[in-house]
């Protein structure tokens, strides 16, 4: 017997389809769909439905791309945050990290991802067109960049800072200085090292 003829379709049909999420491959795939068929039926129906719904209610901010249930993200839409302060993030949970210390009263912007040569990833494949647009129409006074402490997150801080102070001159640029281990990621980082870092930026 071949082996499609012992290999069960849906099974096939589940992995081939959670390997292209990004970072998950065939190795990811194989652990996520392997462990989530050992848990009870009930909790399997839980989380698939959560799944269901995150993904058809979740879509980038129309402001500032960060993942929400509305045209316009809570943050964005509420009046008592400044505009005029724009922390810029790789991802989502970068802003939501930042977020559970409700420290921070200004805007995010999601860059969706980073400036990584090896991988094919170029400043005109993030959403940096959109941030220059607000820069400009919110008369910007500080840009925040908390990319993560890693090599291609400074890349893409080092790009950010030139080319914010060539066009405007005027806005002040900021880095979050990480007292942090190189390399990890923001997501990740404790509170308390986290707030420190976002206080001392430069
Ligand atoms: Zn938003």
């Amino acid at each position: 017997m071949a082996f499609e003829d012992v290999f069960p379709e849906p099974l096939r049909l589940a992995l081939e389809n959670v390997r292209k999420i990004p970072t998950y491959g065939e190795r990811g795939a194989s652990r996520l769909v392997y462990n989530l068929l050992k848990v009870s039926p009930e909790e399997r129906k839980k989380v698939v439905s959560a799944l269901t719904e995150a993904s058809e209610k979740l879509k980038p901010c129309k402001e500032c791309y960060l993942i929400t249930d509305r045209e316009v993200c809570a943050i964005c839409s509420d009046s008592k945050r400044s505009k005029r302060f724009i922390c810029v993030v790789e991802e989502s949970q970068d802003a939501y990290a930042i977020e559970r210390l409700e420290r921070y009263r200004g805007v995010y912007h999601v860059l969706r991802g980073r400036i990584a040569p090896l991988e094919g990833v170029s400043p005109q494949d993030l959403t940096i067109d959109k941030l220059l647009e607000r820069i400009e129409k919110n008369r910007v006074r500080e840009v925040i960049i908390a990319t993560n402490p890693n090599a291609e997150g400074e890349a893409t801080a080092n790009y950010l800072i030139k080319l914010l102070k060539d066009r405007f001159p005027s806005v002040k640029t900021t880095r979050v200085s990480y007292g942090l281990q190189f390399g990890s990621l923001l997501e990740f980082v404790d509170e308390l090292s986290l707030e420190k870092s976002f206080e001392n930026r430069k």
